[in-house]
C-alpha cells in the first residue's frame, strides 16, 4: 500500500514574488513552509520593476527593505511626456516627505526580489524548503487537507499533503485551472513589448520615471539600475500587431528609432512581448486554496499596479494565514482576505490600470485623451492634486485587522 506523504502546514505553489514573500513571512512566524516551483531558477523574464511607496512599509515589516533597496534604488521623481507636442509635466514624491515614512518609489528588477528574498531566507535560516523543478498538476481539495500533485523536471511524480495551498502561480495558474475557476474578464488586443536597453535616457532629458503619452509612441520608460554607464532601463511599448511574437522583432526597430534615436549608444540586453489582461478569478478562496497575485488577478502594468497588488495581497494573507495556523484566528479571516483582495481589484485596481493604459497609449486629440491629458496638466503648480495622486497607492492596500 503507498503510505501518504506527511501534511505539512502550508504549501505555496510558485516562487514568484508573491509566492516568495508569502513564504517568508509565514515562516517569519515560525511555520515552515514548501514552495513548489515549476522552474529549475528565478524566472528572469523582464517584468515588474517599480515597487510604489506605499508597498515598502508592508516590506519594511517584513524586514525585507533594506536588502531590496540595497540592491534596487529608491527614487521621487515622475514624468509625462506628451510625444505630439513635447510638452513635459513633472512632479515627485517629495510632496509626500511630510506625512509618509518611505516617500520613494523603489526600482529594483523582480528576479532580484526574489533573488533577495532566498538570500534572507538562507542568511536567517527561516523555516522555507523551496523545490525547484516541480510542476503542480493536480489538486484535490479535502475537509481537513489538500493533496496535491506535482511532476519533477526528469519526470518524476511527487506527491504532497499541505493543510493550506497558496496558488502563487501567475496569470495562467494550474491551481486556479485545478479548481476549476475561471478567469473572467478580457485581453487587450495589442501586445506589450518590455525591452531592457543600455541608453542615456538621462542625457537626453528624460526622467526616471517618464510616461510618453501617445497614441503610436506610447511608453513607459524606467530606470532599472545604474549598470553599463548610461544605465539599464526598461522601455515598453505598444505593439498593434499581435498576431505573431516573431513578427515584433521585424517591428521594433521602427520604436527605437523614435524614442531612443542614437543607435550606437543603444544595446538590448533582453526583451519579451506579451498580451495583456484583466482578468479575476471569481472567489481567491475554495476550502483550503487561497489564490495571490497573478494567480487571481490580472491587469496590465501599466501604473505598475499588477506587482503591487500581489505584495498588497501577501501583506494581508501572510497575517490571515499565520494566524489560522497557529490557532490565533479563526477561518473568516480568510474569507476577508478574499472578499476585500478581490474587492480592491475590481474597484480600484483594474479600472485605474485600464485609464492610465488608454491615456498613455491614447490619442491626446480625442475628447478623453484631452480631458486626461488636462487633468496631468493641472498637476502642475498644485501641490494637493499632487499629493492625491501620489496617495492612490496607499488606497489599495487592506489593513490587517484583528478578531
Ligand atoms: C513585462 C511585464 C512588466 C511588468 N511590469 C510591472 C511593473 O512595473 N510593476 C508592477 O507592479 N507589475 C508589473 N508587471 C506585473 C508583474 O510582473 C506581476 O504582477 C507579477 O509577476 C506577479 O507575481 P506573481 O508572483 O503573482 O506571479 P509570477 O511572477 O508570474 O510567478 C509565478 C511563478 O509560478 C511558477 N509556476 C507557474 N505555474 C506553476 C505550476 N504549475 N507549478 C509550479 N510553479 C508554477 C512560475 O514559474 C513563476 O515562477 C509586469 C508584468 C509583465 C509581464
Amino acid at each position: 500500500m503507498r503510505s501518504e506523504p506527511e501534511i505539512k502546514p502550508v504549501v505555496i505553489v510558485g516562487a514568484g514574488p508573491v509566492g516568495m514573500l508569502n513564504a517568508l513571512g509565514i515562516a517569519r512566524q515560525g511555520i515552515p513552509v514548501t514552495v513548489l516551483e515549476r522552474q529549475e531558477d528565478v524566472v528572469r523574464a523582464p517584468r515588474a520593476v517599480v515597487y510604489h511607496w506605499a508597498t515598502l512599509d508592508g516590506l519594511d515589516r517584513l524586514g525585507v527593505l533594506d536588502d531590496a533597496v540595497r540592491t534596487g534604488f529608491l527614487k521621487q521623481d515622475y514624468c509625462f511626456l506628451n510625444w505630439r507636442t513635447g510638452e513635459r509635466v513633472r512632479y515627485g514624491l517629495s510632496a509626500l516627505e511630510d506625512s509618509v515614512s518611505h516617500p520613494f518609489n523603489l526600482h529594483l528588477r523582480q528576479d532580484r526580489f526574489v533573488e533577495v528574498m532566498l538570500r534572507i531566507i538562507e542568511r536567517e535560516s527561516l523555516p522555507v524548503d523551496v523545490r525547484w523543478g516541480r510542476e503542480v498538476i493536480g489538486l484535490r481539495n479535502h475537509e481537513d487537507r489538500v493533496a496535491i500533485s506535482a511532476v519533477c523536471a526528469d519526470g518524476t511524480p511527487e506527491r504532497h499533503q499541505a493543510r493550506w495551498v497558496v496558488g502563487a502561480d501567475g496569470a495562467g495558474s494550474a491551481v486556479r485551472n485545478l479548481l476549476g475557476l475561471p478567469f473572467d474578464g478580457f485581453t487587450w488586443p495589442e501586445r506589450f513589448v518590455a525591452t531592457d536597453v543600455v541608453y542615456p535616457f538621462e542625457e537626453e532629458g528624460y526622467d526616471q520615471t517618464t510616461f510618453v503619452v501617445d497614441e503610436k509612441f506610447g511608453a513607459i520608460i524606467v530606470k532599472i539600475d545604474n549598470s553599463s554607464g548610461a544605465g539599464l532601463w526598461r522601455y515598453t511599448y505598444s505593439d498593434p500587431v499581435a498576431d505573431s511574437p516573431e513578427s515584433v522583432e521585424e517591428r521594433m526597430g521602427e520604436f527605437f528609432g523614435a524614442l531612443l534615436p542614437r543607435a550606437e549608444r543603444r544595446e538590448l540586453k533582453a526583451y519579451s512581448p506579451y498580451k495583456m489582461h484583466q482578468r479575476c478569478a471569481p472567489t481567491f478562496r475554495m476550502n483550503r486554496v487561497l489564490l495571490a497575485g497573478d494567480a487571481a488577478h490580472a491587469t496590465n502594468p501599466t501604473g505598475g499596479l499588477g506587482l503591487t497588488s500581489g505584495l498588497f495581497d501577501s501583506y494581508l494573507l501572510i497575517d490571515a494565514l499565520a494566524g489560522v495556523v497557529h490557532g490565533r484566528q479563526d477561518a473568516w479571516v480568510l474569507d476577508r482576505y478574499a472578499h476585500e483582495r478581490r474587492r480592491v481589484f475590481k474597484e480600484l485596481v483594474s479600472p485605474a490600470a485600464s485609464a492610465n493604459k488608454k491615456m498613455i497609449f491614447g490619442s491626446t486629440r480625442t475628447a478623453e485623451g484631452a480631458a486626461a491629458w488636462s487633468r496631468v496638466q493641472q498637476l502642475v503648480g498644485d501641490e494637493q492634486a499632487v499629493r492625491s495622486r501620489l496617495m492612490f497607492p496607499k488606497s489599495l492596500e487592506t489593513p490587517a485587522r484583528t478578531a
